[in-house]
């Protein structure tokens, strides 16, 4: 066995999915009665979705294989819609042929009983021969399964109290932190680190910070995903943005192997020297650059300088922009295009070009219930519409309204949206993504991929998401396809969006599709570091009152209901981070100073291969 130290970088995750998903095929293959240890979470969501379609399309079979679940909070029934005993049946076992596995029990009991059900659970891993296979995401504590900071390699299956980071993520699930249990069940580092082999896979930049942490800090029970550096047959699978951070792409310079006849890295290492100093391009010197870590380099990187600023002003340049072109927007939810891209969209829809802007979901979660009611009481027209045109037979327009109200003031706590209502807050969402669409030139187009599920209820990404993708893709035939390059929103809902579009875009082009640049953008929950941007999008305060314009359509959206970590609203955020982008361009000299009063904004896109 070999000590794999070094991670799998993927290209985008659903590749990571797959790759992961065949190794698991291929160990089934070679031994039919493998034992499994089986993750939750948003990131393994895609590699059951592969060995879902391995086993329905190439005779995976799971008649003989064993799996064991890490954790389960507790107490929570396992009918629960938070409950991983669910998870598992809905984006899993539902839909294989596995009949023995295993997931901790979240029922309510005595300590002794819970000590008791852990050491058999021990006892059951144990008895099936041990883990061939574990498969693991990680927290952003660093935790693997509810081992919090602090759990040692001699930690088995057991009760756990949970640390409150871990508490307040899993808060928008539980609809509220009071709602969170407050302990779980896990197997233990020990019991993880027993497995034969181990697959740990981050997605997202989200968890870019925590991978460094874990790959390149010290290996302790502080960051318990960094004890897997300890196995001997652990590999990491990242994807491009959760590798970010890592020396030896963040910092190339700093390698020992560094090739300074590298662009790239001298590009890199002289922004990363002018930022630590404070410093224009120009300005820097080779004290600055030895300060960064790039002393063997300094003379070099000093003579570099005029042609990594000629570099980077030739990326603020609009003719980098598409001219009468097809140019598409993928927006997972109904307002990320404006939030991300407001401006550059309207440039892009001034020059020429035909705008189509498709929308992932359809956002209704994040809407409200008492905004439906004050949209109805106000007599929304888009509303006011659908239920008159929607009318069950004998039933007055009134009726339909007092059936909304019902199903809102009876409702439990966490149960789905009586589907009346539902549709009412689609429409919501489609309204406000339609006006700003107006303004901006573009054309809407509503996907509404299914696996977005219900209120209550996720599916897994199906063929009928890819199908609706791909069928999107053939209508417009883009020439350039924006794309959201952050995977750290609250509900992986990105992710999912990422992977329904990858999957539709290989069938599109093996189908004689014509070929199309891509382009990311961030913007909602993050933003790209100026080292990583290949066009910025400068505009004015005009442009940006527009852009703002745009993000104000998504009136349902103020006060978000998944704000994320930062209570600001996301017009602001959108301002700030854009003002924050110029000014780097700014410090770094390469973009005029701006007064008080005039300030210039950024919005930064990188683009992909593809
Ligand atoms: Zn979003």
């Amino acid at each position: 066995m070999e000590n794999k130290t070094s991670p799998q970088i993927h290209a985008d995750y659903l590749g990571m999915c797959r790759a992961v998903a065949a190794r698991i095929a291929a160990l089934i293959r070679e031994k039919p009665t493998a034992v499994l240890g089986l993750a939750t979470g948003s990131t393994p969501l895609g590699v059951y979705q592969e060995l879902i379609r391995l086993h329905r399309e190439e005779n995976l079979d799971f008649s003989r294989v064993t799996t064991f679940n890490l954790d389960e909070y507790l107490p929570l029934s396992s009918t629960a819609p938070q409950s991983y005993h669910r998870f598992m049946r809905e984006q899993l076992f539902d839909h294989i042929n596995c009949q023995f596995w295993h997931v901790p029990s979240g029922a309510a009991r005595l300590g002794e009983q819970i000590d008791a059900d852990c050491a058999e659970y021990e006892a059951k891993i144990a008895a099936a021969g041990g883990l061939d296979f574990q498969l693991l995401g990680i927290g952003r504590t660093g935790h693997i399964g509810f081992n919090e900071p602090g759990s040692g390699v001699e930690t088995r299956t057991r009760l756990v109290v949970l640390d409150s980071l871990t508490r307040s993520d899993a808060a928008n699930a539980f609809f509220g932190l009071e709602n969170v249990p407050a302990r779980a069940v896990t197997m233990g580092v020990g019991t993880i680190l027993g497995a034969r082999e181990i697959a740990i896979l981050a997605s997202g930049d989200g968890k870019a910070a925590i991978v460094r942490e874990a790959l390149e800090g010290k290996i302790t029970s502080k960051v318990p995903a960094s004890l897997l550096r300890e196995h001997p047959n652990t590999t990491w699978h990242l994807d491009t943005e959760a590798a970010r951070e890592l020396t030896s792409i963040a910092q190339p310079w700093r390698a020992p192997d560094a090739d300074v006849s590298n662009f790239e890295l001298r590009r890199r290492a002289l922004l990363a020297a002018a930022f630590a100093a404070g410093k224009t391009l120009a300005e820097l010197g080779e004290i600055d650059l030895a300060n960064a870590g790039a002393a063997r380099f300094a003379p070099v990187l000093v003579a570099a300088q005029s042609e990594v600023e000629a570099d980077l002003k030739a990326r603020l340049s609009d003719e980098l922009l598409p001219q009468n072109q097809t140019v598409l927007c993928l927006s997972p939810h109904p307002d990320d295009d404006v939030i991300c891209c407001g401006a550059t969209l309207l440039k892009i829809s001034g020059r020429g070009n035909r705008l189509f802007v498709a929308f992932g979901v359809n956002g209704a979660n994040a809407v409200r219930d008492k905004d439906v009611l004050a949209l109805l009481r106000a007599r929304h027209t888009r509303l006011i519409a659908y239920l008159e045109e929607h009318l069950e037979p004998g039933k007055s327009f009134e009726d339909a309204v007092s059936d909304v109200r019902a199903s809102i003031f009876e409702r439990e706590p966490g149960a789905p949206d009586a589907p009346l209502l539902r549709e009412l807050k689609r429409l919501v969402r489609e309204g406000e993504a339609s006006d700003a669409c107006r303004k901006m030139g573009a054309k809407p187009l509503f996907l509404d991929l299914p696996f977005y599920g219900d209120g209550a209820q996720r599916l897994p990404l199906g063929e009928a998401d890819v199908e609706r993708m791909s069928a999107m893709l053939e209508t417009v035939q883009p020439d350039l396809v924006l794309l959201t390059g952050e995977k750290n929103d609250p509900h992986g809902t990105h992710m999912m969006c990422e992977a329904a579009f990858e999957a539709a875009a290989e069938k599109y082009l093996a189908n004689g599709g014509k070929t199309f640049k891509k382009w990311n953008y961030r913007g909602a929950w993050d933003d790209y570091q100026t080292a990583e941007g290949d066009y910025f999008s400068i505009f004015d305060k005009a442009a940006m009152e527009g852009k703002i314009d745009l993000i104000l359509d998504h009136i349902s959206q103020l006060d978000p209901l998944f704000p994320g970590e930062q209570p600001k609203e996301f017009w602001e955020r959108a301002r700030d981070r854009n003002r924050e982008n110029a000014r780097q361009l700014q410090r770094l000299g390469v973009l005029p100073p701006s007064r008080s009063f005039d300030p210039l904004y950024c919005e930064v896109f990188r683009f992909d291969e593809v």
